[in-house]
């Protein structure tokens, strides 16, 4: 469904994506792991176009670009296809968790308000939010506000919602509220390509994980070929210090 095929980006001489390649299918949930700095979250914001990929192919089902020459209508054509959480939620403090859900239907995709306001509702009650849809983000948790961030990406109903480490600002009790949420979208089909430390995650729910470092990819296969028996050093050595 999704492929990225020899993707670069440098930022400055800085080389942050040097040359990986990246398929994912329907249903499937992706984990990509790698020390800080191996350019994970550079690939998810390059598949988002939230940042410009110098170079390499992006197909979405039947559509393939060039991110070399990307026109901005394909741009705005495949992003509507994914859906991205941010690490730090990136959630409007000055507007309730309904309207944080609805404004992008509103505003990106022209939706009537009252039907927007609809699916919204609809999305907050998928992640455990009926009765907060009046919250502003200061009034909720940091989970609850991430299960808003899940909310307002799955809204859109987007082919694959990309995770940037959705755990990793939340204080430990509250990162299994996230994780239930995302499991259970796993279950129900949702394809995912998620950055995570969490490793029970990983572990318990992806299908296949990918180990990067420096830029490329180091490793990759089912959970088990990557948990129990890595064939590389520098998957080893992370593992060890991570588990
Ligand atoms: P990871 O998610 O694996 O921790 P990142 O993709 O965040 O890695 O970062 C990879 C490298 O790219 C880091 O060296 C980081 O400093 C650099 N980098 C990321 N974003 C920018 C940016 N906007 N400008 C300059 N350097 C950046």
């Amino acid at each position: 469904m999704l492929e990225i095929k020899d993707i670069h980006k440098s930022f400055n001489k800085n080389t942050v994506l040097d040359g990986v390649n990246i398929k994912i299918q329907k249903g499937d949930v992706v984990v990509l792991l790698g020390p800080s700095g191996s350019g994970k979250t550079t690939l998810l914001r390059c598949i988002n176009f939230l940042e410009k990929a110098d170079r390499g192919l992006i197909t979405f089902n039947e559509l393939t670009a060039d991110f070399t020459n990307i026109k901005k209508k394909e741009i705005s054509e495949l992003r509507k296809k994914t859906g991205f959480v941010f690490q730090n939620y990136n959630l409007f403090n000055n507007k309730t968790a309904l309207e944080n859900v609805a404004i992008g239907l509103i505003h990106s995709r022209k939706v009537l308000p009252e039907k927007a306001y609809e699916q919204a509702k609809k999305a907050l009650d998928k992640v455990g939010l009926e009765g907060k849809y009046d919250y502003y983000p200061s009034q909720l948790s940091g989970g609850q506000q991430q299960r808003v961030g899940i909310a307002r990406a799955f809204v859109f109903n987007p082919d694959v919602i990309l995770f940037d480490e959705p755990t990793s600002a939340l204080d430990p009790e509250l990162i299994s509220e996230v994780l239930t949420i995302m499991k259970q979208l796993a279950k129900e089909g949702t394809t995912m390509l998620v950055v995570t430390h969490e490793m029970s995650f990983a572990r318990e729910v992806a299908n296949h994980v990918i180990f990067m470092d420096k830029g490329k990819i180091v490793e990759e296969g089912t959970p088990s070929d990557i948990f129990t028996n890595p064939r590389e050093e520098r998957t080893k050595q992370f593992l060890r210090r991570i588990i």
